[in-house]
């Protein structure tokens, strides 16, 4: 087992690091105003082409840089040190957009992955959050194509993004099925734009969809797909979350230690107390161990690791790394006092950004069921040993 980084991770990791030290100067700003004016983005947007990061999860031959799961999570956490969520700047397309047909990529993709155009992804209703599968929004077949109706929650990047992916409904049987929706399409409409406890670099507004008529070759995938395309998208996604929030954790550990080592209090620096070098090791400790298994659960997804048994490791990644980086972040904040609650050190707002990654793309107790029903179902091994499990 190498846990060292090849000569090409360690200039991918340089890569990351330099966007994201470019970007990092922007924070403060865009606290205060919960977003950059559009030259400023722009501005971004050239630096994400110049050094290769845009689209990093998706297919070379789109245009994209094709990375495997391992790679794009070492571009992750190096992203994931910027706070006001500023690593959403860096667009990487949905990977359910990996099952557009022909006309799909020429129309979404390849613009997409260009950073010329943008999805969002419209699944979570009022009425159906942890349990997608209670969605009220369909789509009607009216002989031409479908009808759209409902009403889509938290659509991040949905002020920006200028087509939607829709869960909806199909037929009787609800099949869930994906639909490509321009947001110009008329019936689609911002209902609300609600304010959150972070100040993200874009908004989560809440659309409206009234008889919103699309053609077939709206469909992503099939009738049908939907939640399958959903469950893929979400075991990547659960591994960036995993890895932006070890880079989170590292940041506010690497302001705290500065901090500890600086500050002086009692006519001694603050790091010179037992109880001060406690929470630095045990932040130390935490992040250690969450990126241990986020690099082992995605270099174990790049070796094809079976569905079911990724789907639950992910999981696992997701819950501990988001869970571990709650913690450092909470001490970091005390080990800096009355500072560390004051919105202009960058610790108050980790302490912010990273609340939500223990509710997105499943809450930990939805987490912790999957990883329990893997368990009831096919045991304990595969999940706590690293995969492929040795011949017997
Ligand atoms: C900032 C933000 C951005 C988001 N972006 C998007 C997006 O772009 N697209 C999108 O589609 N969605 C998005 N979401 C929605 C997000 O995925 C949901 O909020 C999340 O899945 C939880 O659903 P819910 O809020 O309806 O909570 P609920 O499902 O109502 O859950 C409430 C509580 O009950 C618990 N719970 C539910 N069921 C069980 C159970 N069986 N056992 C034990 N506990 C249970 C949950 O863990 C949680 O603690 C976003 C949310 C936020 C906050």
């Amino acid at each position: 087992m190498d846990s060292s980084y090849t000569p090409a991770q360690a200039e991918l990791k340089w890569r990351a690091s330099e966007l994201a030290k470019h970007i990092m100067p922007y924070e403060q700003h865009c606290d205060e105003h919960e977003g950059l004016p559009d030259e400023v983005l722009a501005e971004l947007a050239g630096h994400v082409l110049e050094l290769r990061l845009n689209a990093i999860n998706m297919p070379a031959e789109w245009g994209g840089q094709g990375l495997c799961v391992l790679d794009q999570v070492l571009v992750q956490e190096e992203l994931g040190q910027l706070t006001n969520a500023l690593w959403d700047v860096v667009w990487r397309p949905a990977n359910a957009l990996r099952a557009a047909d022909r006309a799909q990529v020429e129309r979404y993709v390849r613009p997409a992955v260009r950073g010329e155009r943008r999805d969002c992804y419209a699944v979570t209703e009022e009425g159906a959050g942890s349990d997608f599968t209670g969605i009220r929004t369909v789509a009607v077949p009216d002989g031409e194509g479908f009808r759209i109706s409902g009403q889509k929650w938290f659509v991040t990047v949905g002020d920006t993004a200028d087509f939607l992916i829709v869960m909806a409904g199909v037929g009787p049987e609800r099949e869930p099925t994906l639909f490509l929706v321009d947001r110009d399409t008329p019936g689609v409409r911002v209902e609300r734009t609600p304010r959150y406890m972070h100040a993200f670099v874009y908004k989560h507004p809440i659309f409206t969809l009234e008889d919103v008529a699309v053609g077939p070759e709206a469909v992503l995938g099939d009738v049908g797909t939907g939640a399958e395309l959903t469950r893929e998208w979400f075991v990547e996604e659960r591994l960036m979350i995993a890895a932006r929030a070890a880079g989170a954790a590292e940041r506010a550990l690497s302001e705290a230690s500065e901090w500890a080592r600086t500050r002086r209090q009692f006519g001694r620096p603050l790091i010179d107390n037992q109880m001060i070098q406690a929470m630095l090791a045990d932040a130390a400790m935490d992040i250690v161990t969450m990126r241990a298994l986020t690099y082992q659960v995605a270099a174990e997804c790049d070796a094809g690791m079976p569905r079911k048994l990724v789907h639950a490791k992910a999981a696992m990644a997701k819950t501990v790394a988001s869970e571990a980086a709650g913690r450092v972040v909470d001490r970091a904040v005390q080990i800096f006092g009355g500072r560390g609650y004051m919105r202009e050190y960058p610790v108050e707002r980790l302490y912010r950004d990273i609340r939500v990654d223990r509710i997105w793309e499943g809450t930990s107790e939805i987490q912790r069921l999957i990883v329990s029903n893997e368990i009831s179902k096919r045991g304990i091994q595969g999940l706590v040993r690293p995969w492929p499990l040795p011949a017997p």
